[in-house]
Order: C-alpha cells, then structure tokens, then sequence
C-alpha cells in the first residue's frame, strides 16, 4: 500500500477501506507517513467529504490509536457532556453540577482554549490551587464521593487526532465535517462514558457557521455513537453572540457561581437548563429532558448544584472562599471601558472578533505555547437587543497594557451591529437530534 495511492483515490472521491485508514492514521502516528501526504490527504477530505461508514471508520481508529479509558469501577451511567467550542462557554461548570446534584455521574475531561474559544481547564484553573491533573485513581475516587470530577486530557488518549488537530490547524482544514466528527468523537470514545452529549455550536463564534452545516455535523457524530453503541443526543445551539456576559477565564467562572446563584444571564441559564435536563434524562434520572429540566430548575433553586460545584473544587485542591465570595478573584490591572459610537439597538455581537479581542487581552493563546493571564477579559455590559446612547458604556475590558487594551477596543468596536430597528431574538437551542 502507498499512501501517495490513497490520497489519490480520496482526491478522486473514492471511499477507503478499513485497510487504507488504517494505514493512513497508523502511519501517521508512527512517524512513517509524513505531514506533507497526511496534509494533501486532509485536504482532500475537505473537498470530497466521507462516506457515513467510512467516517465511522476513521473514528475509532482514532479511539483506538492510544489508551481507552475503562469507566467501569465507577458505578451508574456515566454521561459525557462535549461542546464543539465557542465563545463565553462556560455551560461544562454550570451543567455537570446541576446534573451532578440530580445523581446523575459525570467524569469528564476538558481541554484548553485555543485560538478565539475558551476551554474548561483554563477557566478552572484561575480558582487558586485547582488541581487539573490527578491519577486515575483519584479522579475516580472524586467521582465516586462527589458525583463529578472535571481533569485535563491526560496520557496517552487518541494521539491520532492529537497530531492531525494539530496539522489541520496550520493547514486551513479544520472546517469538515467528518473531520470534525470524528476527531470529537474519537475522544468522546477513548474517555469511556456510556451515553454522550454534544452541544453542537452554529453562528459566527463556530466552526460550523450555519445551522444547516451544525445539523449535518451533529447527525453525524449522532450516528457514529449509535454505531459504537453509545447513546449520543446533540443539541444545535446559538453561537452568533458570546454565551452569557462574560468571556476571560476568572471572569467567567465568576459568572459561573452567579448562574448558580440564580443569578445569571437568561441565555445562559436557559441553555444550561436544557442541556441539565438532557444529560439527567441520558442517565435515567428523568423519563425525559422535559422532567429533567424541571429536575435541573429544582436544583439550581434549592443550591444544590453549587454545593456540588464546591464540593468538586474542593476536592481537587481549590480554594472554595473564592466561590463563596467572588470579589476575591484578582483581575487583570488596567480595565477599559469601551462607549457606543452611535445609537441604536445592538442587533448583533460577532462572537468571533469578541473571542479575539478577550485573546488579545491575554486570556487566550495564540498557540499552544502562549501563556494566558487569567484575569483577563471581557464583562459585556449592554447585549444584543439593548438600545444604546451614543457614549454608554457597552463593554469593560480587563487587559495589562494600554496597548493590549485599545486593540481589543477597536476590535470589539467592530464586532457591534447597531441598528435602528429592534432585533429578533434567536431561540437559544435550535433543534435537538437524537
Ligand atoms: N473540537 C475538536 O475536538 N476537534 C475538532 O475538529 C473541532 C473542534
């Protein structure tokens, strides 16, 4: 077999055989296929896409390319929760303890920010203290006492997409479906749960940047659970504008502890509500996500989730004062407040320039060797729909330079759609596929 052969064959719109992805992702991983031919050959999956079975295929040789995770000493059904990334997304510290609180186990792995969307382990990590990395051991211990533990991707889980994400980065071939799919749920696979949610990201923070392109990818990592037997339910939900008020770490997991206070934005509760109530209805706590979500209300009522989101940090060596009061969290030195430039109702935040500009502040990385300051960000003071004056203030920006800090302005400047007319308002969860 050669790989120039394969590629050839892809290019043309063939369907590869088991024998052929093997070859491609083995190769790859060994160091014996190099980046120029896995690049060509990802490039021609962008342009002629997979077939179903095929996409199947390559995802559990992906699973397959390191460790599994066994789940199985930690009794119940374990559900996974995963978003395709965005930019505000803090809904994994929100939902896994409203679920937790409902009796439903969650022993998820994150990963970091990368580029202009946030990641878990980051934000989890501006609470001083916060251990990421723990052995198997303990963070099964965790789960089995608290009902939840969130860790970093540790060891040896699917390298295949580890080095490929990080080709496809560089080489303009992140937007693909199957390539999307099946390097989300090659790890979904790998990290052992039972039953898997996906809160699948459609507007201008997404990769998938229409709901139509959202629906195809969530049908097709719906399908690839199927075939493996995991229950897998996607949800299509709204990434035109940030999720919530906040995007910067320490800032969002301030927000995090207001939402479950009761206190937080309503997009954002809303859409933690209805993801709660599918992953307690995936688990058997509820006959459905409708009884779930009414579960998950109780339990955000009663303070229940954020006893178990103390519980957790508490557990993995964070500090649980700043949780209780979050004045204590240190935030960036210079804040700068960003004025309306006209009047009008703000129809639209692009939430990719606002992932950008929280980037330039310094609370994301550029690349994976970028060091990120935690206290940096972006607090939004007036959303889509409000009706502004010329010089209100629409924003604050946490930054440590004046320089940073004028940059991110003018890019969140451009990031505003004012108009003269009232905007609709878009549904939060577009549609469920299960
Ligand atoms: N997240 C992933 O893990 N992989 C992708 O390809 C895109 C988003």
């Amino acid at each position: 077999m050669r790989a120039v052969d394969i590629i050839h064959k892809k290019r043309k719109g063939g369907e590869l055989s088991e024998e052929e992805l093997k070859f491609l992702v083995s190769g790859y991983v060994s160091g014996e296929i190099p980046d120029y031919q896995m690049s060509a050959f990802l490039m021609a999956v962008c342009f002629q896409g997979m077939a179903e079975r095929e996409t199947a295929k390559l995802t559990l040789l992906m699973a397959d390319s390191g460790d599994r995770i066994d789940l199985s000493p930690i009794p119940g059904i374990k559900v996974d929760k995963h978003s395709t990334g965005g930019v505000g997304d803090k809904t994994t510290l929100i939902v896994l303890p409203i679920a937790a609180a409902c009796g439903v186990t969650a022993a998820k792995m994150s990963g970091r920010g990368l580029g202009h969307t946030g990641g878990t382990i980051d934000k989890l990590e501006s609470i001083p203290g916060f251990q990421t990395e723990l052995s198997r051991k303990h963070f099964f211990e965790i789960v089995g006492r608290c009902g939840l533990s969130v860790i970093g991707q540790s060891g040896n889980i699917c390298p295949a997409d580890k080095k490929i994400y990080a080709l496809r980065d560089v080489t303009a071939t992140v937007e693909s479906i199957p390539l999307i799919a099946s390097s989300i749920m090659s790890k979904k696979i790998a990290a052992g749960a039972d039953k898997i949610l996906l809160d699948v990201k459609a507007g201008s923070g997404a990769f998938m940047k229409s709901c139509g392109d959202a629906g195809a990818l969530a049908k097709e990592m719906v399908a690839i659970g199927k075939s493996v037997g995991r229950q897998t339910v996607a949800l299509i939900t709204d990434m035109d504008t940030p999720l919530g008020h906040c995007v910067g770490n320490a800032l969002e997991v301030i927000e995090v502890c207001e939402t479950l206070r009761g206190l937080g934005p309503g997009n954002l509760t809303e859409l933690c509500l209805e993801l709660a109530g599918h992953m307690i209805a995936l688990a058997g706590k509820a006959p459905d996500a409708e009884s779930g979500k009414r579960r998950a209300v109780a339990a955000l009522r009663d303070g229940s989730a954020f006893k178990k989101l103390k519980e957790m940090v508490a557990a993995q060596s964070g500090d649980v004062t700043y949780l209780e009061d979050t004045r204590k969290f240190r935030l960036s030195d210079m804040c700068l407040q960003v004025l309306a430039e006209q009047e009008g109702y703000i129809a639209a935040i692009d939430a990719e320039k606002c992932g950008i500009a929280a980037m330039l502040l310094g609370a994301g990385r550029e690349n994976k060797e970028s060091a990120i300051d935690h206290g940096a960000g972006i607090v939004i003071r007036r959303g889509k729909g409000a009706y502004v004056q010329k010089g209100d203030v629409v924003a604050e920006l946490y930054g440590n330079s004046a320089k940073q800090c004028d940059n991110a302005k003018n890019l969140y400047l451009s990031a505003l759609h004012l108009t003269k007319n009232e905007p609709a308002v878009r549904p939060i969860v577009q549609a469920v596929i299960s």
